[in-house]
C-alpha cells in the first residue's frame, strides 16, 4: 500500500517527500508542528479527526511567533488533513503529522529572511502509554522550558529535546513518564501530555503561566468534566510534594488520551488502581472521540475511506 504525504504543495507518495541536508530547520529546530488523532470508529466502520480546527488554529498562531507566513486558513488546513486521511485510508487509529519550517537551505541562526514550508503525513497509531492500568512518572531532574527561553506554548521543534530529555531519563530509570517541574518549581507538565489531579472531588490543572502547552485534550477534559459531571476545574499552581497525596491523578494529550497515574516517584496515588472520576471522564472522552456522543459530533470531522480493507 502506498502511504501519501503533503509535500511541496501537492500529495505524493512518502518515500518520494524529501528534504535537503541544508534545511534550517534540521540544524536549528526553527519548525513549529501538530499532532492529530483520527480515530477510527468500529462499530460504523468510519474515522473522526479530532477537535482538527483547533490544532490548525494553534499552528496558525505558532506560526506567528517563529515568524512563518503558512499560505492557509484553517477551513484550508482541515480540507488537507481529510483528504490525505482519506487518501491514506487506515482502517485504525492514526495520527496526523503538519510541520510548518524554515526550508531554506541556509546556515545561520536567525528567525528572518528565510524561506519557509509545510509538510504533512499520516501514521497509524494505537496507544502510547497504558490507558488501561495507567502509568508510573517520576519528577524529572530537567526543568520545563521558561518563556524567557523558548515559548513554551508553542510546539517548536527545538523545545522538544528538553521534552525528549526528561522522557528517556524516566524510560531508562524504569518509569513510564515524566514530570515536569518549572523554574520556579512548580508543576508544569509531562513530557507530551498535560496533568490533572483531583482534590476533594474537583480538578486542578496548572495554569498556562507556569509554562504548560495549553492543550487541546486538556480543554476537552475541562468541558467534559463540567458539563456531563458537574466538575469545575481549577487552574492554579501544583507543588510537587501536593502530587504525592492526591486522590487522583491523570496525564492528557492527543497521543496519551486520557493516561491514569497510578504512581509518582514510588509512591501510591489513592490505592494505586484508576480512580472513579479519571475513569468517568476517559469513558466520557473515548465516546466523544470516536463520535458516539451526539453532543459532541462537532468536534468529529468525519473521513470517508477511498480503500476499502
Ligand atoms: N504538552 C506537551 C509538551 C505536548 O507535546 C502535548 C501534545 N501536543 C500536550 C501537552 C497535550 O496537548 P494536546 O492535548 O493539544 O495534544
Amino acid at each position: 500500500m502506498v502511504e501519501y504525504a503533503y509535500f511541496n504543495k501537492q500529495f505524493m507518495p512518502v518515500s518520494e517527500a524529501k528534504i535537503g541536508i541544508m534545511t534550517h530547520a534540521l540544524h536549528y529546530g526553527t519548525a513549529c508542528f501538530e499532532g492529530i488523532r483520527g480515530n477510527w470508529n468500529g462499530d460504523e466502520g468510519k474515522m473522526y479527526l479530532f477537535r482538527v480546527k483547533e490544532h490548525f488554529e494553534r499552528l496558525l498562531k505558532n506560526c506567528r511567533i517563529l515568524k512563518i507566513g503558512l499560505p492557509y486558513t484553517a477551513d484550508e488546513l482541515c480540507r488537507l488533513a481529510v483528504e490525505l486521511a482519506e487518501m491514506n485510508g487506515y482502517a485504525e487509529d492514526i495520527y496526523i503529522r503538519p510541520l510548518v519550517y524554515k526550508s531554506a537551505q541556509a546556515v545561520g541562526v536567525r528567525l528572518h529572511n528565510l524561506e519557509d514550508d509545510f509538510l504533512m503525513f499520516v501514521v497509524p497509531f494505537g496507544n502510547y502509554l497504558d490507558v488501561e492500568k495507567g502509568c508510573r512518572c517520576c519528577i524529572s531532574s530537567w526543568r520545563r522550558i521558561d518563556d524567557t527561553m523558548i515559548p513554551p506554548r508553542a510546539k517548536i521543534t527545538g523545545i522538544y529535546v528538553n521534552n525528549a530529555m526528561a522522557k528517556t531519563e524516566a524510560w531508562e530509570n524504569g518509569f513510564d513518564e515524566a514530570i515536569l517541574l518549572n523554574m520556579d518549581g512548580h508543576v508544569s507538565e509531562g513530557s507530551g501530555e498535560n496533568i490533572f489531579i483531583v482534590v476533594d472531588g474537583k480538578l486542578v490543572t496548572p495554569p498556562p503561566s507556569d509554562n504548560i502547552l495549553v492543550g487541546i485534550t486538556r480543554d476537552t477534559i475541562m468541558t467534559l468534566a463540567r458539563q456531563e459531571l458537574g466538575i469545575e476545574t481549577v487552574e492554579r499552581s501544583v507543588d510537587r510534594n501536593e502530587l504525592y497525596v492526591v486522590d487522583e491523578c491523570f496525564l492528557t494529550g492527543t497521543a496519551a488520551h486520557v493516561t491514569p497515574v497510578v504512581d509518582i516517584d514510588h509512591r501510591m496515588i489513592g490505592d494505586g488502581k484508576v480512580g472513579d472520576i479519571t475513569r468517568r471522564l476517559q469513558d466520557l472522552y473515548f465516546d466523544a472521540i470516536k463520535g458516539k456522543n451526539p453532543d459532541y459530533l462537532h468536534w468529529c470531522t468525519p473521513v470517508s475511506r477511498k480503500v476499502l480493507a
